[in-house]
Order: structure tokens, then C-alpha cells, then sequence
């Protein structure tokens, strides 16, 4: 059963590119495995349109399970599902990681409920030892305490990986992965659900997977400013976030909401603008690798986990520092 100590990573991608929030959950498994032994195994599942099972082959896994029907280049949880407890056979993997976006949330617990093993999701850290076995780092209580937890069950054990936590290297350079194609089995249940069409909601990055977030409040006096946030989102490559008595305005939706009851982002630099810092937005974004304040009030808590403070009006900071953006980027 060789399979028992090998790491599967769960790859997502969109038109036949990766995610590279995939490409992080492979650096982790290469982390994990260096201590566990086993091989790296990406399961891309899909036909093979764009570049993406070369990327993922060049990624620094052992292999690559290629999962190849149509019915699989759109994301269905019952169809990866089914192809993934496919193709598993008798040689199940000590783990199967896939990263914590909206996919891998529905599809771990998804997985851990059909092959009854233990799932540990939104996972910050991951450690390997000969006598408990995989060992995952997870915040609780809003970000407040960290978690250490163990598996005892049968594996492979699913954990999901919180985006930005696990950066690998820029630079790399893999020998070229085998690519090992399997055709899945469908059983009768996986046909229960025929996907007709994806309406897509314009296209917008993700705020938990991008690596830079510009945030509004309160502080922007209204929606008919967002665009100021847009504007130097657009030029930094950014996502829009928000607090949550913006979205409860309905100024943004809800998928824009960081804090407690919001999204967790962790990205390089979060730009947080006319937003005072109360406790339930810290917990979404103060693992930020460098934070940006930019608020009215000098005395704004949230000065004292910014790096760098702005203390201004946003209103009409943010068009400088658009325009002073460009410039230096153009350049
Ligand atoms: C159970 C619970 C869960 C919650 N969950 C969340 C959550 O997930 N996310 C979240 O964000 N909040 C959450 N909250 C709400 C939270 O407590 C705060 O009320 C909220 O974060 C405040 O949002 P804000 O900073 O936009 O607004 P405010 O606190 O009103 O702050 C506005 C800030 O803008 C500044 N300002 C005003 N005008 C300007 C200007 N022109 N230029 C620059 N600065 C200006 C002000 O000085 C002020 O600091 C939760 C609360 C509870 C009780």
C-alpha cells in the first residue's frame, strides 16, 4: 500500500489555468511530505485546455493524476467527488490538501463525510511527526487563539489551507512531473446533477486570494465613492474588501465583507480606508503581511496594528495615491 503515505493536493483552476492558491497548497504538501515521506501528488481534474497540467507538472510534485472529462472542466462537488473517491482505489493517500476558497470548503467536508476520515479546515500551519502523525495549525475564535489538532481516524485525513499561508518559492525550477491519465468511473448518484450553465458575477478577484486588498468604511461616506477604491484596486491589482456596516448599508456585497462574520484575508498589504479598526475587522485581516491606515481620527485603533498610518481624509488620499501609483508602476 504505498499509497498510504502520499499527499494529494486538490488543484483548482479556471479556463485551464491554476489557481495559485493551488500552487501554495502544493508547496505545503512538498513541506509536509519532506517530513512524512511519500510522494506529492496534484489531481487536476478536467480535460487538458490551456497550460495548466504543465504548470501544476513543473509545480515540484511527484506526479500528477490527471482526471480527464469535460464534465470536469466546471467545478461540481458531486462530480469531483465522485471522480476524486474514483480514483482512489484501494490505495487511498495519507492526505488530500485542497486550498480553503469557496470550492475547497464545499468539497473537503464533502470528501471527509464520504470516506469517513477527519477534516481540519482552514489550516495556517502543518507538521508531521512518526508517533501522532500529521499534526495542522488552525485559528479559532476569530482569529483570538490558534489550535493545534491531530487525526486518529482512518486516512486520508482532509484539510483544507487558508490562501496566502503557505507561499512558496518565486523562484523554482521542477523537473517535469509524469502526468498519469484516469478516466472516472461515474456511478448513478454522481449523475443525479448535469450542470446547465454558469452565470459568472463579473469576474472580480477574490478577496482571500488576493495578495494585495484595499478596504473602504464607513469613512467613504457613502457607495458613490467606491470607486475611488476600485480605481486603485485596479492599478495594484488589488481586491475591493469592505467593513461590515458598509455591506450591512448595502453599499457592497457580502462576499466584500472582511472581519468576524466576514472573510479571514492574510494578503501582502492590506489599504484599509475610513475604517476605524474594531475588533470583529482585525479578526479578518490582521494577519496581513503589511498594513496601510488611512483614517481622519489619529486616535483610530486601527493605527495600532497599521505599519504605515495616513491620517487624512481618504477622499482625497486615495486619488493621490492612485495617480502617484501609476506613475511609479508605469515606470
Ligand atoms: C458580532 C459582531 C460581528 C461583527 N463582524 C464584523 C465584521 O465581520 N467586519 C467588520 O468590519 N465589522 C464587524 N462588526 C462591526 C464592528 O464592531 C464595527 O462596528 C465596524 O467594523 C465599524 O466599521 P467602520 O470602521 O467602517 O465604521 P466606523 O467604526 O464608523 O469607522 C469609520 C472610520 O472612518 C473614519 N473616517 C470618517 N470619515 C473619514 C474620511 N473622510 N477619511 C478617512 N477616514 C474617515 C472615522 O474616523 C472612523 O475611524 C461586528 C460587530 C459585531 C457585534
Amino acid at each position: 500500500m504505498s499509497g498510504h503515505k502520499d499527499i494529494w493536493v486538490v488543484i483548482e483552476h479556471s479556463d485551464g489555468r491554476v489557481k495559485p492558491v493551488s500552487l501554495e497548497a502544493v508547496h505545503a504538501a512538498r513541506q509536509l511530505s519532506s517530513k512524512s515521506g511519500g510522494q506529492v501528488k496534484a489531481v487536476y481534474l478536467g480535460s487538458q485546455s490551456g497550460d495548466g497540467v504543465k504548470v501544476v507538472a513543473r509545480a515540484g510534485v511527484n506526479q500528477v493524476l490527471l482526471i480527464v472529462d469535460s464534465e470536469l472542466d466546471t467545478y461540481t462537488s458531486s462530480r469531483y467527488l465522485a471522480a476524486l473517491v474514483g480514483c482512489m482505489g484501494d490505495s487511498p493517500p495519507s492526505a488530500i490538501l485542497l486550498p480553503a476558497t469557496n470550492h475547497g470548503k464545499e468539497l473537503a467536508p464533502a470528501l471527509a463525510s464520504s470516506l469517513g476520515s477527519g477534516l481540519a479546515t482552514d489550516c495556517i500551519g502543518l507538521d508531521y511527526s512518526e508517533s501522532s502523525g500529521i499534526k495542522v495549525e488552525r485559528p479559532v475564535y476569530a482569529g483570538k487563539a490558534l489550535s493545534y489538532m491531530e487525526f486518529l481516524g482512518p486516512v486520508p485525513v482532509i484539510i483544507t489551507l487558508r490562501p496566502n499561508a503557505f507561499r512558496s518559492d518565486p523562484i523554482a525550477d521542477y523537473k517535469e512531473a509524469p502526468i498519469i491519465e484516469h478516466s472516472p468511473a461515474w456511478t448513478e448518484h454522481s449523475r443525479l446533477l448535469h450542470l446547465k450553465e454558469i452565470v459568472k458575477g463579473g469576474g472580480t478577484l477574490d478577496i482571500t486570494e488576493a495578495r494585495i486588498v484595499v478596504s473602504g468604511g464607513l469613512g467613504m461616506q457613502g457607495p458613490e465613492n467606491f470607486h475611488l477604491l476600485e480605481e486603485l484596486a485596479g492599478v495594484l491589482g488589488a481586491a475591493v474588501g469592505a467593513s461590515r456596516p458598509v455591506v450591512d448599508n448595502g453599499w457592497r456585497d457580502y462576499s466584500n465583507q472582511v472581519g468576524q462574520t466576514g472573510r479571514t484575508v492574510g494578503p501582502d498589504l492590506y489599504i484599509a480606508c475610513g475604517i476605524s479598526g474594531a475588533v470583529q475587522h482585525l479578526a479578518g485581516m490582521s494577519s496581513s503581511k503589511c498594513i496601510v491606515a488611512i483614517n481622519k481620527d489619529p486616535h483610530a485603533p486601527i493605527f495600532e496594528v497599521a505599519d504605515y498610518g495616513i491620517v487624512g481624509d481618504a477622499l482625497e488620499i486615495l486619488p493621490i495615491l492612485t495617480r502617484e501609483f501609476k506613475n511609479a508602476l508605469r515606470t
